[in-house]
């Protein structure tokens, strides 16, 4: 009924962090990128062979940075890949074809072209969320009317946290949750606060895989199911929420700290000039000693 006019959109973010990435390919030749990227390919391909209304994007989160590797601008060229002659020559369905050339082309351009620059050597992952809210928003306002849209975003996360980006990507989160955007997300290495936040407050899941090179399997097993569908699966155990928040300054997990009033930052120790804001704040501390200092003038 109406199921199917429904429209499942599936926004893919792949953490491409080429530092990452780099030390990944001396720690375990079985699972590189283009490994990883087959997989996401595979969970791509999937949820749009699941039906004809499913729509997919995916994007690549670098350093810095963040780019659409599907669909991308060398997408109008191509249109409906009548002129990939050699894909559709073997019966497989145009689009996953059109949509696989389009990855790899992308990425080989994202991998080849960008450079590292300065020490900046974080993953760009709430700027990349903001991106996929934003192309979220924009299929949505596309859409002719009767038609609904179920968006979702799966993270693929693979470096570490930046507690630089905490406060960009609460306000994703948050911007996900008011617009009923699932995220979900497949952490490759260390568990990620953020993003166990992030799904916990979407209605997503989260899930640290405990085997890198089964990636492709976890995907289609935890993640390609919708979140109707998840319901009546027996999933992973939910993971624990860790909702301690790691101080601004240090990344220590602190129960009770110091917390900036005017942008909601938190220290571990007193700090009278907010380093995120740079609120600076007024101490009350020496007023003991000022009214000593008035009496000793009026008896002088
Ligand atoms: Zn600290
Ligand atoms: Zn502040």
């Amino acid at each position: 009924m109406a199921s199917e006019d429904e429209i499942s959109l599936l926004v893919i973010v792949v953490d491409v962090n080429p530092i990452w990435w780099g030390q990944q390919a001396q720690r375990e030749q079985e699972f590189t990128l283009s490994k990883c990227l087959d997989a996401v390919m595979v969970m791509g391909n999937s949820h749009m062979a699941m039906s004809r209304t499913n729509k997919l994007a995916v994007i690549a989160s670098h350093c810095q940075d963040s780019h659409f590797l599907y669909p991308s601008k060398s997408w109008k060229a191509g249109d409906d890949g009548a002129d990939d002659a050699s894909s559709s020559g073997d019966g497989k369905y145009e689009l996953l074809s059109v949509a696989n050339n389009l990855i790899a082309e992308e990425i080989r351009n994202v991998m080849s072209k960008t450079e590292v620059r300065g020490n900046s050597t974080d993953t760009l992952l709430a700027g990349t969320l903001a991106k996929a809210l934003c192309y979220v928003n924009r299929v949505s306002k596309d859409l002719e009317v009767g038609q609904e849209i179920k968006s979702r975003i799966l993270v693929i996360k693979a470096a570490e946290d930046c507690a630089l980006q905490y406060m960009n990507f609460m306000n994703v989160i948050f911007a996900a949750q008011k617009q009923n955007i699932l995220i979900d997300a497949c952490v490759l290495d260390s568990n990620s606060g953020l993003l166990q936040q992030a799904c916990d407050i979407t209605g997503g899941l989260y899930l640290k895989i405990p085997q890198q090179v089964a990636l492709a399997q976890y995907l289609l097993w935890v993640f390609l199911p919708d979140s109707e569908q998840r319901s009546q699966l027996v999933l992973p155990p939910p993971a624990h929420v860790d909702y301690r928040a790691a101080c601004f300054c240090h990344r220590n997990l602190i129960e009770i700290g110091y917390v900036c009033s005017v942008c909601l930052s938190i220290f571990c120790n007193f700090s009278p000039i907010c380093t995120t804001c740079e609120t600076a704040f007024k101490i009350q501390l020496p007023q003991m000693v000022k009214p000593k200092k008035k009496k000793l003038k009026q008896t002088t």
